[in-house]
């Protein structure tokens, strides 16, 4: 007889492995459950380094997973962060578009957002200065329901929510093997401790395709990672900025543009860009991992993209390369800007999946196959979404059981 030492392992101590465990917890009592986070605490990667917003879902389109948990899991958001004492607050954000061929789309995104039912209001210029007085723009668009707050302390709150109903959190343990049998599965560590379990979830993040594979499983998708670079605003400049500032996103990509936002720390954030990383931890260009570098040159999917894309991707690269680029982009929103009034910030690196034919998945992404859930694209705005991805993942690991 197989002796398990849980019902169910998640791999990844990020917002989403943790929202999972909690959401399992409450829909299944007594279930036991074990997170292996291989850092030394939780949320040290994509969770603990993101903008920090809460977003209303406007941007997404009816029908896809992300506008149902967004919109839904913003406002669960607010409600967790407001019960457990966590820093937040709802700050409502601006979209601006400062061309004149961004003017439909963002009329489009007001309309979306009517779809949705969130709340929004369009702009003239001299209105978007009413709300924010250093912006300039040719309309704009005020959204309600955005919010700031700090996912890192949220992600602490889930872990100890967990804790407190017999979840067993465990850092440093880093899933390297994993076996499936028919009644079981089991993990071994990089320090060499073997667990069994009846379900397995992956919420790696950066290596969920990693792990995916390690699992036996054809994930069917890449991750190929993206560093988000960020400057903040000297202090004595964060007045240039009252609150949240978006450009008109481009919809060829998933990312949301370089905005400005003033974080729960007062402090004032520009960024992130989007190019890419060598590594999948690769928060500096100096950080090369040769093994991760050559499978992305060796992916069909990274050869198409770079076609495609490339003149956005030169121009990524030399706004990351130079700090006078990054200014004269940011200039358009914010015209005082000045290359010495940014200060470099830490930077994060995004999760992205990409098929083998260059498409930028754009949905959250999950697999199933036999005692296992794979998480395997929950990219922005996955850290909203997370009280209601970790429902989802939480009822999917169940019927494994
Ligand atoms: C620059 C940037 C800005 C963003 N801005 C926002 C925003 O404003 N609002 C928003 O909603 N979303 C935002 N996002 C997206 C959001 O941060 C992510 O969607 C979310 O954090 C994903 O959480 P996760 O748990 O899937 O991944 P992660 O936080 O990356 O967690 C995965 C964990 O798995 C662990 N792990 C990996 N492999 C193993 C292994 N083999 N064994 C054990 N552990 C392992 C890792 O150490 C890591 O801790 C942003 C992301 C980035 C990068």
């Amino acid at each position: 007889m197989v002796r398990y030492d849980a019902d169910v392992l998640v791999i990844g101590g990020g917002i989403i492995g943790l929202s999972t465990a909690y959401a399992i917890t409450r829909a299944a009592p007594g279930t036991r459950v074990t997170v292996l986070e291989k850092e030394q605490g939780p949320a040290r990667h994509q969770t603990g380094r993101n903008s920090g917003v809460i977003h209303s879902g406007i941007y997404y389109p009816p029908g896809s997973l992300k506008a149902a948990f967004a919109v839904q899991g913003s406002a669960e958001m607010v409600k967790f962060c407001a019960e457990y004492d966590i820093p937040h607050e709802v700050t409502g954000k601006l979209i601006v578009a400062t061309e004149r061929a961004e003017l439909p789309r963002l009329h489009g995104l007001a309309q979306r957002a009517r779809q949705h039912g969130i709340p929004v209001r369009e702009l003239g210029p001299a209105q978007i200065s009413a709300y924010e007085p250093a912006v300039r723009g040719r309309a704009g668009l005020h959204v309600g329901t955005t919010g700031i707050c700090d996912y890192g302390a949220v992600s602490r709150q889930l872990a100890s929510l967990a804790q407190d109903a017999g979840t067993s959190v465990r850092y440093g343990a880093q899933v390297s093997v994993i076996g499936r049998r028919a009644t079981a599965v089991a993990v071994r560590t990089a320090a060499g401790e073997v667990l069994r379990a009846r379900a397995l979830v992956n919420c790696a993040g950066l290596h969920s395709d990693r792990v995916a594979r390690l699992a036996g499983d054809d994930p069917g998708m890449r991750i190929i990672p993206f560093r988000g670079e960020y400057y903040e605003l000297r202090p004595e400049r964060t007045d240039l900025v009252r609150g949240l500032v978006y450009p008109v996103p481009d919809p060829a990509f998933p990312f949301l543009g370089v905005h400005l936002t003033r974080g729960i720390d007062g402090g004032v954030h520009i960024g992130p860009n989007a190019v890419p990383a060598l590594a999948k931890e690769g928060y500096g260009w100096l950080t090369v991992h040769p093994r991760e570098l050559a499978a992305t040159l060796a992916y069909p999917g990274s050869w198409q993209i770079a076609r495609r894309h490339w003149k956005y991707g030169v121009g990524e690269l030399y706004r990351s390369l130079s700090r006078r680029a990054f200014t004269r982009a940011v200039r358009r929103l914010l015209p005082d800007v000045t290359a010495e009034d940014l200060i470099p910030a830490p930077a994060g690196v995004r999760a992205q999946a990409l098929l083998p034919d260059g498409t930028l998945v754009d949905d959250f992404l999950f697999k199933e196959s036999p005692r296992m859930v794979h998480v395997l694209n929950a990219p922005s705005p996955a850290a909203t979404a997370s009280l209601a991805i970790g429902r989802e993942v939480a009822r999917r690991s169940l019927k494994h059981l």
